[in-house]
């Protein structure tokens, strides 16, 4: 059942012990892109199944694996659009789907709400793709994924928040948005349970984005959009009172408002916390100083998450085990965080209370 995919490295003072237990723990994951998510394998795959290698800076594994690692933002966006390009086909997301149902079996990873950005695949990029073909190759996927290793996936469709603002003066044009959003509503039947808005925040704020989530909420849908990730606080209370967020992607910079973080506490808001796609992306620069403690104590429901995980160097395990070398989180405190994400993500009601019961029988005997 495990995959064969190349596991990123522990952190090298992590207990063995503690190691083998969040890997044995059943886990949910609420905040990973789909397009994020490929593998260097994966990607080779692709590009051979389209003839398109050459666009590849190297055929070799390994050397795909090196060019993956994390070097700097432009870089991040160059292998982002190698990926996006590279999928084509209803069959080429159903694979990509599969392979992340055999990361999720090999993390014990029992759920996983996965951002998908349609408008890129449909509109941005010219490829001939349909929402059709998207729905129906994230179904297959899913299924195959489902009967293959027993893992649940539900999905996030997002706005990219920077294409939605034009021209020299960066006026606002509805048309992503209101797009995202048919696509969606179309998607309900096929597990699409959020609505996110991601991309970079910087000239592109939430509140434009109302008339989308109003829409989106009333049909159902949870809003999820990232927020207070490379902006601050202001960010954050657009994502709240705009867009009426059910949960925040990042909101970690709430940390510099403390009546933000009244709200976020007294409202129950979860913060979907990436810890090295912050590092990476340079919200905060070391690992030491960032906030998850700190929040954690405040009282916000924390959930643990790696965002992009092959283009961080990451996975989900190891971001646990980050918490546990870095602040000192013991078992008890890694299982009340790993029971977080279960609670307060989208799945149907049954399937959550089935998720939550197995996670409480596994916490009941495992060693907290
Ligand atoms: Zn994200």
């Amino acid at each position: 059942m495990a995959s064969n995919s190349f596991q990123p490295a522990l952190p090298p003072n992590l207990d063995p012990d503690l190691a083998a237990w969040i890997q044995a723990m059943p886990k949910a994951e609420l905040h990973i892109h789909l397009e994020g998510s490929i593998q260097p394998e994966t990607l080779l795959e692709l590009a051979r199944r389209h003839g398109r290698v050459h666009e590849l800076p190297s055929d070799d594994l390994a050397e795909l694996r090196r060019w993956f690692v994390f070097r700097d933002f432009p870089h991040f966006v160059e292998i982002y659009l190698t990926i996006s390009n590279l999928l084509r086909t209803p069959e080429d997301f159903a694979l990509i789907v599969h392979a992340c149902g055999a990361d999720m079996a090999a993390q014990n990873i029992r759920y996983r709400e996965l951002t998908v950005t349609p408008f890129t695949h449909t509109d941005l990029q010219q490829k001939g793709l349909t929402l059709d073909d998207l729905l129906e190759g994230l179904e297959a996927g899913r299924v195959q994924a489902r009967r293959d290793f027993g893992v649940e996936m539900r999905w996030i469709f997002d706005i990219p928040r920077n294409v939605s603002f034009q021209g020299p003066e960066q006026r606002y044009d509805p048309g992503p948005a209101e797009r995202t959003l048919a696509y969606a509503l179309a998607g309900r039947d096929y597990g699409v349970i959020g609505f996110g808005l991601g991309g970079y925040e910087v000239g592109a704020p939430p509140e434009p984005f109302a008339h989308a989530f109003r829409a989106a909420k009333e049909a159902g849908l949870l809003s999820v959009p990232h927020a207070g990730e490379t902006l601050g606080p202001e960010s954050v209370w657009g994502a709240l009172d705009a867009l009426q967020a059910d949960r925040i992607g990042h909101g970690v910079r709430a940390m510099e408002d403390p009546a933000l973080l009244t709200v976020l506490r007294d409202r129950a808001i979860p913060l979907e916390v990436n810890l090295t796609s912050n590092i990476c992306l340079h919200v905060y620069p070391r690992l030491a100083g960032h906030p998850f403690p700190h929040l954690d104590r405040m009282g916000l429901i924390l959930t643990v998450n790696s965002d992009d995980p092959p283009l961080f160097n990451t996975d989900l395990c190891r971001e646990y085990a980050l918490l546990a070398t870095e602040f000192g989180y013991g078992r008890a405190d890694l299982a009340r965080l790993a029971r977080n994400a279960f609670q307060v993500s989208g799945a149907p009601p049954a399937l959550k209370e089935r998720l939550l019961a197995e996670f409480d029988r596994w916490a009941q005997q495992g060693e907290l």
